[in-house]
C-alpha cells in the first residue's frame, strides 16, 4: 500500500510545474463532504482582511465556568435539540473568525474562582482568589490592604473616555463576575450589608450593592440587569439589607431624570429609551432562576438575551460608544450541582444572548469578546454513537461500554461534585434512569457539596475591531488589553478611525 502512495507522489510531482505544484487526489477523498467544507474555509480565511480600525464599543460575553468541553457538549445538544447533527454543529460565538487559549490562574492559586478570574479579563491585573478589582496587593478579607491597590475595570474606563457602560448577569448582580464590571473589594462575599460584619463595616470597606449605586458619575453604571434584590432593599421590604437602605429608590433619586428600577421582563421591555436613561434591573430576590424555569408559565424574569438587547438599546444612546460586559452565569452554577442538561441549557442561552448582540450591533464598530473565567470538571468520553444523545449512556444498545462494576455510564460527568461517591453507596446504574432529565445528577469521580473549578485554559473568540489580536496561548489578563487597545485608550497612537468597509460578521462564511 505504501509503495502505491509513494508512486502517485512521485508520477503526480513529476507531472506538476515548479510554481503550481499539484498532487492529484482520489476521487473519494475529495468528494467527502467535510474535505469539501475545510477545503472551502480555507479559501474564506484566505480572503480574510483583519478589521485594524478602532472600536466605538467593546462587548465582553463571560460565560462563567464554561469550559472547552462545555462548549462542545452544548454544541451537540443544540443540535440535537433542532434535530440537526450535533457532533459538526457550531455555537454562534464558534463561528467568531479569531480565537485564543486563556491561562486562567490566579495570583495565589492553580485554579482561579470567579472574582480574580473576572479581574483578570476587566481590569488587566492578575489577583489572589476571592478580590475583585484589586491588584494582588489587596488581601482577601482585609480591608486596610484594599487601599492603593485599585483596579480600573473596562466598564469604568469607557465611561472616563465619555462612553457609556453596562453590566448584566443571570445571577445576583452583586456576585463576583458582574462586580467586575464595578466594583472594588478585598472579598467577593460582601455584597450587601448583610454580610459584612461591624468590623468590617467600621474599618471602612463597602458592600458591592452600594458600591453599584453611589459610584461617582465618572464611572457609574448605566445599565445594570440582573438578579439579586436580597443585596438591595432592607429586610422586610423584599430584601435582607441590615441598614435599612432602599438602593433601588437612591438609583432613581441620585441617576437624574431617566433613572428607572424595573422588576419584570414586561417593565424592561416598556422602560422608555433616550439618552438620559439610565436602567437598574432586579427580577430575583436571589440568582435569576435557571432558563429550565424561566422558560416555565408563571416566570417574570427576562431571558439573558432580551437584558443584552435592551442593554446595547441603552447604552448606543450615547454616540461616543459604550462597554458591556454579559455573564451567562447560572452555566457555573449548574455545574457545581452537577447537573449537566442544565449546564448545556444555559450555555445554549447564553449563545442566544450571543447571537442577539450580533444582531443589534455594527462589527465594523463593535469588538465581541466570548470566553470564560474558569472550566470546570465536565468531561465528555465514552465512545457513544454518532448522534446519540449527548446526555445518554456511552456506546449504543449493540456495544454498550460497561465499567469494571458491570454497569453503563453517561457520555457526561463530572471530575467532583454532589454526584460523586458519599463513602455509603456505590454507583446507581444509569441505564435504570432517564439520564436526560433537568435534575439527574451525572456521576463524579469525588464527591463534593459544589463541584470544584476546573484549571485548564478556556477560549476567547472574537470578532470585529481588533479581533485579529487574538491568537495563541495568552493569560487571561490580555482580553483586557485588546480591549482597551481597541478603544483607544492605551495612549498608543489611535488606530484608524472606524472601519465601514463591509458586513462580514462570521466565519466560515
Ligand atoms: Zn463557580
Amino acid at each position: 500500500m505504501r509503495a502505491i502512495v509513494s508512486l502517485v507522489l512521485v508520477i503526480c510531482l513529476v507531472t506538476s510545474g515548479a510554481s503550481a505544484q499539484t498532487v492529484a487526489l482520489p476521487a473519494g477523498q475529495t468528494g467527502d463532504a467535510y474535505f469539501q467544507e475545510s477545503a472551502r474555509q480555507v479559501r474564506t480565511a484566505l480572503a480574510e482582511v483583519p478589521n485594524t480600525g478602532r472600536a466605538r464599543n467593546v462587548i465582553i460575553f463571560v460565560g462563567d465556568g464554561m469550559g472547552l468541553s462545555t462548549v462542545v457538549a452544548s454544541r451537540i445538544f443544540e443540535g440535537q435539540q433542532r434535530g440537526v447533527d450535533g457532533e459538526s454543529n457550531s455555537l454562534v460565538f464558534e463561528r467568531f473568525p479569531y480565537v485564543a487559549l486563556s491561562k486562567t490562574y490566579s495570583d495565589d492559586m492553580q485554579v482561579t474562582d470567579s472574582a480574580a478570574g473576572i479581574t483578570a479579563i476587566m481590569s488587566g491585573v492578575k489577583t489572589g482568589n476571592g478580590v475583585v478589582g484589586l491588584t494582588k496587593a489587596a488581601v482577601r478579607k482585609d480591608c486596610a490592604s484594599a487601599r492603593g491597590a485599585m483596579a480600573l475595570s473596562l466598564a469604568e474606563m469607557a465611561k472616563a473616555s465619555g462612553r457609556s457602560a453596562g453590566v448584566v448577569t443571570n445571577t445576583r448582580l452583586t456576585h463576583a463576575t458582574p462586580a467586575g464590571a464595578y466594583a472594588h473589594t478585598p472579598h467577593r462575599d460582601w455584597e450587601g450589608s448583610q454580610d459584612m460584619s461591624a468590623e468590617v463595616i467600621a474599618a471602612g470597606c463597602v458592600d458591592i450593592a452600594r458600591q453599584l449605586v453611589e459610584a461617582a458619575p465618572a464611572v457609574r453604571m448605566d445599565v445594570a440587569l440582573g438578579g439579586g434584590r436580597s443585596r438591595f432593599l432592607p429586610a422586610g421590604a423584599g430584601g435582607k439589607r441590615t441598614d435599612g437602605r432602599d438602593l433601588p429608590r437612591e438609583w432613581r433619586d441620585t441617576g437624574g431624570p431617566g433613572a428607572l428600577y424595573v422588576q419584570t421582563a414586561a417593565e424592561l421591555a416598556a422602560a422608555p429609551v433616550s439618552p438620559s436613561t439610565r436602567v437598574l434591573g432586579l427580577f430575583a430576590e436571589d440568582h435569576m432562576p435557571f432558563e429550565i424555569e424561566r422558560v416555565a408559565p408563571g416566570s417574570t424574569a427576562p431571558s439573558l438575551a432580551q437584558m443584552t438587547l435592551k442593554a446595547i438599546d441603552v447604552l448606543s444612546q450615547n454616540p461616543e460608544g459604550y462597554v458591556l460586559l454579559v455573564e451567562g452565569g447560572r452555566i457555573d452554577h449548574a455545574s457545581h450541582l452537577g447537573l449537566a442538561r442544565r449546564t448545556l441549557t444555559e450555555t445554549v442561552a447564553f449563545a442566544e444572548a450571543v447571537k442577539a448582540a450580533l444582531g443589534a450591533v455594527d462589527l465594523e464598530d463593535t469588538l465581541v469578546i466570548v470566553t470564560a473565567d474558569h472550566s470546570h470538571g465536565l468531561v465528555l468520553s465514552g465512545y457513544a454513537d454518532r448522534n446519540a444523545p449527548v446526555l445518554g449512556i456511552a456506546g449504543d444498545e449493540g456495544s454498550r461500554v460497561v465499567g469494571l462494576d458491570g454497569k453503563p455510564y453517561t457520555t457526561l460527568m463530572f471530575a467532583t461534585g454532589p454526584g460523586g461517591p458519599d463513602g455509603a453507596t456505590g454507583r446507581s446504574d444509569p441505564s435504570t434512569t432517564d439520564t436526560s432529565d433537568p435534575d439527574y445528577r451525572q456521576v463524579a469521580a469525588v464527591g463534593l457539596r459544589s463541584a470544584a473549578h476546573s484549571g485548564e485554559d478556556v477560549v476567547i473568540y472574537a470578532t470585529g475591531p481588533q479581533a485579529y489580536l487574538f491568537r495563541g496561548v495568552v493569560d487571561e489578563t490580555y482580553t483586557f488589553h485588546v480591549a482597551r487597545r481597541a478603544l483607544g485608550l492605551d495612549g498608543a497612537p489611535a488606530p484608524a478611525t472606524v472601519r465601514k468597509s463591509g458586513k462580514r460578521r462570521l466565519w466560515p462564511f
